[in-house]
Protein backbone atom coordinates (compact mmCIF):
# COMPACT_ATOMS: atom_id res chain seq x y z
CA UNK A 1 0.00 0.00 0.00
CA UNK A 2 1.25 3.33 -0.71
CA UNK A 3 1.70 5.58 1.93
CA UNK A 4 2.59 8.81 2.96
CA UNK A 5 4.25 10.21 6.07
CA UNK A 6 2.91 14.18 6.76
CA UNK A 7 3.22 16.56 9.35
CA UNK A 8 0.20 18.55 8.92
CA UNK A 9 -2.54 19.47 6.14
CA UNK A 10 -4.53 22.88 6.24
CA UNK A 11 -5.51 25.85 3.96
CA UNK A 12 -3.77 29.02 4.48
CA UNK A 13 -2.25 32.30 2.55
CA UNK A 14 1.10 31.93 1.34
CA UNK A 15 3.64 33.99 3.25
CA UNK A 16 6.88 33.82 0.96
CA UNK A 17 8.40 34.28 -2.70
CA UNK A 18 6.17 34.06 -5.81
CA UNK A 19 2.98 33.37 -4.76
CA UNK A 20 3.02 35.36 -1.58
CA UNK A 21 -0.90 36.40 -0.94
CA UNK A 22 -2.63 33.13 -2.63
CA UNK A 23 -4.52 30.52 -0.95
CA UNK A 24 -3.35 27.17 -0.75
CA UNK A 25 -3.90 23.87 -0.10
CA UNK A 26 -0.80 23.14 1.96
CA UNK A 27 0.48 19.05 2.42
CA UNK A 28 3.44 19.62 4.67
CA UNK A 29 5.53 16.51 4.46
CA UNK A 30 8.21 15.00 7.27
CA UNK A 31 11.62 14.65 7.38
CA UNK A 32 14.11 16.53 6.03
CA UNK A 33 17.98 16.28 5.13
CA UNK A 34 19.31 19.59 6.10
CA UNK A 35 20.32 21.28 9.01
CA UNK A 36 19.62 24.69 8.54
CA UNK A 37 20.77 27.20 11.05
CA UNK A 38 17.71 29.74 10.50
CA UNK A 39 15.04 26.49 10.43
CA UNK A 40 11.58 27.38 11.81
CA UNK A 41 10.37 23.50 11.17
CA UNK A 42 12.77 21.76 12.98
CA UNK A 43 9.64 19.72 14.07
CA UNK A 44 9.37 18.21 10.12
CA UNK A 45 12.90 16.64 10.80
CA UNK A 46 11.16 13.25 11.78
CA UNK A 47 8.28 11.34 11.21
CA UNK A 48 5.70 11.99 14.04
CA UNK A 49 3.47 9.13 14.94
CA UNK A 50 0.44 11.00 13.61
CA UNK A 51 -0.75 14.03 11.89
CA UNK A 52 -3.07 16.86 12.20
CA UNK A 53 -5.77 17.59 9.21
CA UNK A 54 -7.92 20.45 8.54
CA UNK A 55 -11.64 19.21 8.27
CA UNK A 56 -12.94 22.85 6.73
CA UNK A 57 -10.74 25.00 5.06
CA UNK A 58 -9.26 27.91 7.22
CA UNK A 59 -11.34 26.87 10.33
CA UNK A 60 -8.51 25.06 12.28
CA UNK A 61 -10.51 22.13 13.51
CA UNK A 62 -8.13 19.61 13.29
CA UNK A 63 -8.39 16.00 13.87
CA UNK A 64 -5.65 13.71 14.71
CA UNK A 65 -4.74 10.45 12.29
CA UNK A 66 -2.12 8.05 12.42
CA UNK A 67 1.13 8.10 10.28
CA UNK A 68 1.78 6.32 7.62
CA UNK A 69 -1.25 7.52 5.65
CA UNK A 70 -3.17 5.81 2.75
CA UNK A 71 -2.31 7.49 -0.36
CA UNK A 72 -6.42 7.79 -1.21
CA UNK A 73 -6.59 9.00 2.93
CA UNK A 74 -4.48 11.85 1.63
CA UNK A 75 -6.49 11.92 -1.69
CA UNK A 76 -9.81 12.08 0.58
CA UNK A 77 -8.61 14.81 2.74
CA UNK A 78 -7.36 17.06 -0.40
CA UNK A 79 -10.99 16.57 -1.88
CA UNK A 80 -12.61 17.71 1.30
CA UNK A 81 -10.68 20.99 1.41
CA UNK A 82 -10.94 21.92 -2.42
CA UNK A 83 -13.66 24.52 -1.70
CA UNK A 84 -15.15 25.91 -5.48
CA UNK A 85 -12.87 28.64 -6.30
CA UNK A 86 -11.27 29.07 -3.53
CA UNK A 87 -7.33 27.75 -3.74
CA UNK A 88 -5.60 28.77 -6.02
CA UNK A 89 -2.95 25.77 -5.52
CA UNK A 90 -1.91 23.20 -3.89
CA UNK A 91 1.70 23.92 -1.77
CA UNK A 92 3.72 20.37 -1.48
CA UNK A 93 6.01 21.76 1.44
CA UNK A 94 7.81 20.24 4.64
CA UNK A 95 10.67 19.21 5.58
CA UNK A 96 11.79 17.94 2.28
CA UNK A 97 8.52 16.89 0.19
CA UNK A 98 11.32 15.84 -2.47
CA UNK A 99 12.28 12.60 0.08
CA UNK A 100 8.93 11.42 -0.54
CA UNK A 101 9.18 11.50 -4.25
CA UNK A 102 7.95 8.15 -4.97
CA UNK A 103 5.24 8.39 -3.50
CA UNK A 104 4.40 11.83 -4.96
CA UNK A 105 5.02 9.80 -8.52
CA UNK A 106 2.04 8.06 -8.02
CA UNK A 107 0.05 10.67 -6.22
CA UNK A 108 0.55 14.14 -8.31
CA UNK A 109 -1.59 13.08 -11.31
CA UNK A 110 -4.65 11.39 -9.31
CA UNK A 111 -4.73 14.79 -6.59
CA UNK A 112 -4.08 17.08 -9.66
CA UNK A 113 -7.14 15.42 -11.74
CA UNK A 114 -9.60 15.05 -8.76
CA UNK A 115 -8.93 18.95 -7.72
CA UNK A 116 -7.61 20.53 -11.09
CA UNK A 117 -5.89 22.82 -8.90
CA UNK A 118 -1.86 23.76 -10.33
CA UNK A 119 1.04 21.63 -7.96
CA UNK A 120 3.35 24.28 -6.41
CA UNK A 121 6.90 22.74 -5.02
CA UNK A 122 8.50 24.30 -1.75
CA UNK A 123 11.88 22.99 -1.51
CA UNK A 124 15.32 22.99 -0.46
CA UNK A 125 16.55 22.83 -4.09
CA UNK A 126 19.49 20.27 -3.58
CA UNK A 127 17.74 16.54 -5.01
CA UNK A 128 17.47 16.80 -8.49
CA UNK A 129 17.40 13.35 -9.31
CA UNK A 130 14.25 13.03 -7.34
CA UNK A 131 13.27 16.35 -9.00
CA UNK A 132 13.30 14.49 -12.31
CA UNK A 133 10.94 11.73 -11.13
CA UNK A 134 8.22 14.52 -10.23
CA UNK A 135 9.00 17.11 -12.87
CA UNK A 136 5.96 16.19 -15.31
CA UNK A 137 3.03 17.02 -12.53
CA UNK A 138 4.84 20.54 -11.19
CA UNK A 139 3.61 23.76 -12.20
CA UNK A 140 5.86 25.50 -10.38
CA UNK A 141 8.84 25.54 -8.16
CA UNK A 142 10.31 27.61 -5.36
CA UNK A 143 13.86 26.84 -4.67
CA UNK A 144 15.90 27.74 -1.93
CA UNK A 145 19.75 28.48 -2.51
CA UNK A 146 20.90 27.49 0.70
CA UNK A 147 23.85 30.35 1.41
CA UNK A 148 26.89 28.66 3.47
CA UNK A 149 27.02 31.53 5.97
CA UNK A 150 23.67 31.84 6.79
CA UNK A 151 21.92 27.89 6.53
CA UNK A 152 25.67 26.43 7.32
CA UNK A 153 24.85 24.02 4.08
CA UNK A 154 26.64 24.01 0.99
CA UNK A 155 24.76 22.94 -2.20
CA UNK A 156 26.28 25.28 -4.67
CA UNK A 157 26.34 22.14 -7.82
CA UNK A 158 23.05 20.52 -6.78
CA UNK A 159 21.33 23.68 -6.62
CA UNK A 160 22.92 24.53 -10.45
CA UNK A 161 21.58 21.13 -11.56
CA UNK A 162 18.52 21.48 -9.88
CA UNK A 163 17.95 24.79 -11.73
CA UNK A 164 19.09 23.81 -14.81
CA UNK A 165 15.96 20.84 -14.52
CA UNK A 166 13.11 23.68 -13.97
CA UNK A 167 14.70 25.39 -16.64
CA UNK A 168 14.94 23.09 -19.35
CA UNK A 169 11.47 21.69 -18.62
CA UNK A 170 10.05 25.25 -18.58
CA UNK A 171 8.65 25.26 -15.54
CA UNK A 172 7.53 28.25 -13.22
CA UNK A 173 10.64 28.65 -10.92
CA UNK A 174 11.91 31.05 -8.22
CA UNK A 175 15.04 31.13 -5.85
CA UNK A 176 14.34 32.17 -2.11
CA UNK A 177 17.83 33.03 -0.04
CA UNK A 178 17.37 33.67 3.65
CA UNK A 179 19.68 36.58 4.50
CA UNK A 180 20.73 37.71 7.88
CA UNK A 181 22.95 39.93 9.31
CA UNK A 182 25.77 37.27 8.80
CA UNK A 183 25.67 37.06 5.37
CA UNK A 184 28.30 36.60 3.21
CA UNK A 185 28.43 39.07 0.27
CA UNK A 186 30.51 36.42 -1.80
CA UNK A 187 27.74 33.76 -1.39
CA UNK A 188 25.10 36.85 -2.56
CA UNK A 189 27.25 36.97 -5.74
CA UNK A 190 27.88 34.00 -6.32
CA UNK A 191 24.27 33.03 -6.30
CA UNK A 192 23.47 35.58 -8.81
CA UNK A 193 25.81 34.40 -10.89
CA UNK A 194 24.61 30.46 -10.89
CA UNK A 195 21.13 32.01 -11.43
CA UNK A 196 22.22 34.28 -14.08
CA UNK A 197 24.03 31.71 -15.52
CA UNK A 198 20.62 29.47 -16.68
CA UNK A 199 18.45 32.58 -16.70
CA UNK A 200 18.94 36.28 -15.50
CA UNK A 201 14.87 36.81 -16.26
CA UNK A 202 14.61 34.34 -12.97
CA UNK A 203 12.93 36.16 -10.02
CA UNK A 204 15.01 35.91 -6.90
CA UNK A 205 13.69 36.27 -3.39
CA UNK A 206 15.89 37.82 -0.48
CA UNK A 207 13.86 36.57 2.62
CA UNK A 208 15.13 38.46 5.54
CA UNK A 209 15.27 35.43 8.67
CA UNK A 210 13.06 36.01 11.32
CA UNK A 211 14.72 35.44 14.66
CA UNK A 212 14.39 32.65 16.42
CA UNK A 213 13.60 32.44 19.83
CA UNK A 214 16.79 31.10 21.84
CA UNK A 215 14.65 27.73 22.17
CA UNK A 216 14.09 27.39 17.94
CA UNK A 217 17.90 27.77 17.74
CA UNK A 218 19.41 24.25 16.38
CA UNK A 219 22.53 24.27 18.29
CA UNK A 220 22.00 27.68 19.76
CA UNK A 221 23.25 29.69 16.88
CA UNK A 222 21.25 32.93 16.82
CA UNK A 223 19.75 34.49 13.65
CA UNK A 224 19.32 37.96 13.25
CA UNK A 225 17.55 39.76 10.42
CA UNK A 226 19.97 41.98 8.14
CA UNK A 227 19.84 45.39 8.22
CA UNK A 228 18.27 47.75 6.18
CA UNK A 229 21.58 49.09 4.98
CA UNK A 230 22.59 45.30 4.05
CA UNK A 231 19.33 44.46 2.08
CA UNK A 232 19.28 47.78 0.18
CA UNK A 233 23.39 47.24 -0.78
CA UNK A 234 22.45 43.07 -1.56
CA UNK A 235 19.44 43.90 -3.67
CA UNK A 236 21.59 46.57 -5.51
CA UNK A 237 24.48 44.06 -6.20
CA UNK A 238 22.36 41.18 -7.51
CA UNK A 239 20.50 43.36 -9.78
CA UNK A 240 23.98 43.91 -12.17
CA UNK A 241 23.15 39.99 -12.39
CA UNK A 242 19.67 40.04 -12.65
CA UNK A 243 16.29 41.20 -13.32
CA UNK A 244 14.40 40.13 -10.89
CA UNK A 245 15.69 40.83 -7.23
CA UNK A 246 12.71 41.53 -4.57
CA UNK A 247 13.17 41.41 -0.58
CA UNK A 248 10.36 39.92 1.21
CA UNK A 249 10.15 38.91 4.97
CA UNK A 250 7.82 35.91 5.96
CA UNK A 251 4.52 37.57 5.34
CA UNK A 252 2.22 34.57 7.04
CA UNK A 253 4.47 35.55 10.68
CA UNK A 254 3.12 39.17 10.41
CA UNK A 255 -0.45 37.78 9.71
CA UNK A 256 -0.31 35.37 12.14
CA UNK A 257 -1.04 32.46 9.60
CA UNK A 258 0.23 28.51 10.19
S1 LIG B 1 15.50 22.74 4.29
FE1 LIG B 1 13.76 23.74 5.33
S2 LIG B 1 12.95 22.19 6.77
FE2 LIG B 1 15.01 21.51 6.13
S3 LIG B 1 16.39 22.28 7.73
FE3 LIG B 1 16.37 23.80 6.06
S4 LIG B 1 14.76 25.27 6.63
FE4 LIG B 1 14.45 23.41 7.89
Amino acid sequence: MTTARLIEIFSAIQGEGLNVGTRQIFIRFALCDLRCHFCDSAHTWSVPSTCRVERSPGLRDFETHPNPVPLNTLLTWIERQNSPGLHDSISLTGGEPLLHAPFLVEFLPLVRRATGLPIYLETGGHRPQQLQLILPYLDSVGMDIKLPSVSGEDRWNEHAEFLQACHQADIEVFIKAIVSSQTDLGDLAKAAKLVASVNPEIPVFLQPATPLTPSQQFGGIPIQAPTPAQVLHWQAMMKRELKQVRVIPQTHKMLNQL
